[in-house]
């Protein structure tokens, strides 16, 4: 079966087509612009394709409830041309093939999930941390959306008094993706984040703002793996030390299996950064099967 996948961002849209194994075959990434000129080399790109149906997983807020007028449309993202754009619809009018749409972070814990490091387990929280910091949520076996969909890269936190410069966000002076995403590190310590890689107390705050994300999730969500992607993450010098942060700052309070084999509990990406675009493959197989 032939399935195509979109995962949105940005700066690039990256279209592809493979199958139901997950298997990509081929990819192309054309630029964010604006939907007037993204749009048709997008859906030129699949026409001839024979897809049988195309996942969506892209940038958001979004509207991901089937039966809400509003349903398809990036809602009030600061990608101003994206604004109310109903992405969902000119692909199943040109395509005439089932379309699925979820958000770019729930498309890669459902490739998680479906292919990679979360196979197999019913609740899974991904979280990327990069450009922006976001969650996937997969919750009893379904991708959580709710109201809307999480948020989790907003969820706030308690500022350390080891960081000289605070929150990057325009909206929360003390929020995960304001305090840990790439930018934040970079304006904070005034270099690039990988030219930082030697400088111990860039990754000690770095962890530590990640480690208390990761105390909330599980006290929230109590997942049964949590898997951290995105460029940040690319730091593999991290994940020893946000496991002991977590592990000292849940104080024994929690005593699980997962919990104590945390090398297996908190995990990067195991994906080759191809989750997010493995999700949408899957989302486009459910879509197909109407789920
Ligand atoms: P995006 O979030 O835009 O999709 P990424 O996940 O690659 O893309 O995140 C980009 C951010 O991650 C930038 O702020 C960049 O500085 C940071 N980043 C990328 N690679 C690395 C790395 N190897 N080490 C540390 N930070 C990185």
């Amino acid at each position: 079966m032939i399935l195509g996948a979109l995962e949105g961002g940005g700066t690039k849209m990256v279209c592809a087509v493979g199958d139901e194994t997950g298997r990509i075959r081929e990819q192309v990434s054309i630029p964010t612009r604006t939907p007037e000129e993204t749009m048709p080399a997008m859906i030129d790109y699949f026409r001839d394709k024979g897809i049988s149906a195309l996942g969506i997983a892209t940038f958001g807020p979004i509207d991901v409830h089937r039966d809400s007028p509003d349903y398809g449309k990036v809602l009030n993202t600061p990608k101003l041309p994206w604004q109310n754009f109903n992405i969902v619809k000119p692909f199943e009018e040109a395509l005439g093939v089932p379309v699925g749409f979820d958000t770019d972070v729930n498309g890669s814990c459902l490739g998680e999930v479906t292919y990679g490091a979360a196979r197999g387990l019913d609740c899974v929280v991904y979280f990327t941390i990069g450009t922006g910091i976001g969650a996937g949520i997969y919750i009893n076996g379904k991708l959580a959306h709710g109201m809307l969909h999480p948020e989790a890269g907003y969820i706030l936190l308690r500022v350390s008094p080891k960081d000289p410069a605070g929150s990057i966000c325009p909206f929360h002076d003390c929020c995960f993706e304001g305090l840990a995403s790439g930018p934040s590190i970079e304006k904070r310590w005034g270099a690039g984040a990988k030219e930082l890689k030697d400088r111990m107390e860039v990754w000690d705050l770095e962890s530590e703002y990640i480690a208390q994300a990761m105390v909330d999730v599980i006290m929230t969500l109590s997942p049964q793996r949590i898997i951290l992607g995105g460029g940040v993450m690319h730091q593999q010098q991290l994940f020893p030390s946000i496991r002991a942060k977590v592990t000292r700052m849940l104080n024994g309070y929690l005593q699980t299996r997962e919990l104590s084999d945390m090398e297996h509990y908190i995990v990067p990406a195991s994906l080759h950064d191809d989750q997010g675009i493995m999700g949408a493959i899957r989302i486009a197989e459910m879509a197909l099967q109407g789920q």
